[in-house]
């Protein structure tokens, strides 16, 4: 008699979203109207059947830019009551959960709001123990911005090396397992990297941001049914800002360590011309979003993925905010508490790095590489951008 593992097969039984995202792709599948919206409906035209595995794929591969609902005949009130961004929505934030390392912390996702706020407090508080116990006179010292002056006088390089290390190489390999365990559920194998031309098209993709520009340039419908490219723009800022931002880090990790040359810079010097450049465009981005967010309809939305979504600009307005700050008061007697701030909300941006919405940009990227593999093993890819019907 054959085992009978009844735990087995209740955890294979296929949850609520993707039974509803099922449907829904289903409808969209006979109906195609929406064929030119995005990378979505192309990649669900390749499908006769939706395994779970593909539905992640289609799942991660929608921005949300609301185009399919305001556009579809069968949209609530209609009896279908399709509303394709709010079921893979629900989708994506349970694949975030269903792939999350160690698997016991993937319950962070859906209370982010209050775990960044109480991630933040600790950290900050964390830094400033630190400081206070290394050098409390230090911390409300004037300080002279010169090379060698201030921060190490705070905050000791060996401590802040070993912190910063330590919960980004952790936080770098949680992100790591996560991705290869959603490569994995969407079918997409090592071999892939050596196909240049599906990894270049993605990052060219991803560059860009060529879905949220919509088909012929109008934009999507941000907060409504009209269209715009808001959100394009402000998405720009903040990704691009923090890219700046990364590379200033790295600039000043170089000067310190490769030419002998340590904190704080000058001016004009290019760690800190790129950290402020990428700052201002962090707090212009993220402050447009959360404004788009808030500003936008329920109905096409997850209440689930919302959370995630503004705990995450929040945390990036907070470290791009306490940046600029710092920079400003770098050669007064409130720079300590400034630094300690400023490197609390970073130690805590690193630490739930893994477990916040930040895992969208590897996830879809890896989504957007399928949509061109797939594309080219079927001798479909369309080197011009679709258009959208009506
Ligand atoms: S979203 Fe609506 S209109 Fe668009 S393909 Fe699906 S069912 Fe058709
Ligand atoms: S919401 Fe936008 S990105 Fe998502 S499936 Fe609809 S058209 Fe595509």
């Amino acid at each position: 008699m054959q085992d009978f593992d009844l735990v087995k097969m209740l955890s294979d039984l296929p949850s609520a979203p993707e039974l509803e995202a099922r449907r829904v792709m289903e409808v969209c599948n006979a109906c195609r109207y929406c064929e030119g919206f995005c990378a979505v409906f192309p990649a669900m035209t390749l499908q006769r059947h939706f395994a779970s595995g593909d539905l992640s794929h289609l799942a991660n591969l929608c921005h949300s830019c609301q185009g399919c609902y305001y556009a579809c005949q069968y949209a609530p009130p209609h009896e279908f009551g399709i509303n394709v961004p709010k079921a893979l929505s629900e989708l994506r934030l349970e694949s975030y959960e269903q792939h999350a390392w160690p698997r016991p912390v993937a319950a962070l996702y859906r209370k982010n709001a209050l775990i960044i706020s109480i991630l933040s407090a600790a950290c900050i508080t964390g830094v400033l123990l630190l400081a206070a116990i290394f050098n409390g006179d230090a911390l409300f010292a004037k300080h002279a911005s010169v090379p060698g002056g201030g921060f190490y006088n705070v905050i000791p390089y060996q401590a802040m090396i070993a912190v910063a290390a330590t919960t980004f190489l952790y936080s770098a390999l949680a992100l790591a397992i996560s991705l290869v365990r959603f490569s994995r559920t969407i079918g997409l194998g090592i071999k892939v990297l050596y196909q240049h031309v599906p990894v270049l098209r993605a990052l060219r993709d991803a560059a860009t941001l060529r879905y949220l520009g919509g088909s012929d340039g109008e934009g999507c419908n941000d907060a409504d049914e009209t269209f715009s490219t808001t959100r394009r723009k402000f998405h720009h800022a903040l990704a691009y800002g923090f890219g700046l931002c990364f590379a200033a880090t790295a600039t000043g990790t170089i000067y310190d360590h490769m030419f002998g040359w340590p904190a704080p810079y000058a001016l004009f010097s290019l760690p800190v011309v790129l950290g402020t450049v990428g700052g201002i465009g962090m707090v212009v981005g993220a402050i447009g979003l959360l404004w788009l967010k808030l500003a936008g309809e329920d109905a096409p939305r997850s209440p689930a993925l919302l959370g995630p979504d503004v705990a995450l600009l929040v945390l990036l307005l907070a470290i791009a905010a306490t940046g600029l700050l710092l920079l400003a008061v770098r050669s007064t007697e409130v720079m300590g508490v400034a630094l300690a701030v400023h490197l609390g909300v970073v130690l805590a941006f690193f630490l739930v790095m893994p477990y916040s919405k930040f895992v969208h940009g590897i996830f879809r990227l890896t989504a957007l590489v399928r949509h061109h593999a797939d594309r080219e093993a079927s001798n479909g890819f369309a080197s011009s951008p679709p258009t959208k019907k009506g």
